[in-house]
């Protein structure tokens, strides 16, 4: 990573306007983005935490319908909510949902306090969490790095080097910050998610039909 940021973030506008045109076009039509609820954008962000979003989207509707509030959810029992939750597997997130919910209601008057760094303090909230909702619910210029999002800035803006390493990991999480356009949050995570997961995928990413194929680092080395 010897190259400076500047040289790096040379194509920041340009990835910048052609993601968000792709996504206006290609954006997927989610039930967690026809709310600006914190708490059900909490959920559909626990529920998508290494589950595909075919398997959450019934599961995210029957939560909703059974555990519509943070109150309500801090009332049920815990072995009703693990009941609840089953199917989706990975199942220390229930007992956490519902520890933050039993959190909020008796320290915040049942609304999650509204930014990101008050968010990370509750157990079970990490930083791609706190980021998520805070710039879905409350449309803050909070960065998220997950799975996808990692994979798009990595290939756009390194291009080389081991994705998973740790120094790499946190250079991609000042990228991700340093992108992201202010006051465009939510089209903006929302449009690196989607573009991860559905055209510059893990395995068969589709470059010839990429807006990003001029300037992407990872293609760029390999005209060379
Ligand atoms: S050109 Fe290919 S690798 Fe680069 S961002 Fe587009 S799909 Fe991903």
């Amino acid at each position: 990573m010897a190259t400076s940021f500047p040289k790096r973030l040379q194509y920041k506008t340009r990835f910048q306007q052609a993601l968000l045109a792709w996504f206006a076009v290609h954006g997927r039509d989610l039930p967690w983005r026809r709310t600006s609820d914190p708490y059900h954008i909490l959920v559909s962000e626990m529920m998508l935490q290494q589950t595909q979003v075919e398997r959450v989207t019934p599961k995210y509707a029957e939560w909703l319908e059974k555990y519509p509030t943070l109150e309500a959810l801090a009332e049920a029992e815990l072995d009703e909510v693990k009941g609840t939750w089953k199917g989706l597997g990975y199942n220390v997130r229930p007992v956490r949902l519902h520890s933050i919910a039993r959190e909020t209601v008796a320290h915040y008057g049942g609304a999650l306090p509204p930014s990101a760094a008050a968010l990370r303090r509750f157990k079970g909230i990490g930083r791609y969490t706190a980021g998520a909702v805070a710039s879905f619910a409350w449309r803050l210029d909070e960065p998220v790095l997950d799975t996808n999002v990692r994979r798009v800035l990595f290939r756009v803006f390194l291009g080389t080097g081991d994705p998973r390493a740790s120094a790499v990991e946190r250079y991609l999480w000042t990228v991700a910050a340093r992108v992201l356009p202010r006051g465009h949050a939510w089209e903006f995570n929302s449009a690196l998610m989607d573009f991860g997961a559905t055209l510059c995928t893990a395995r068969a990413p589709r470059c010839p039909a990429c807006p990003m194929e001029a300037f992407c680092r990872v293609q760029r080395r390999q005209a060379r």
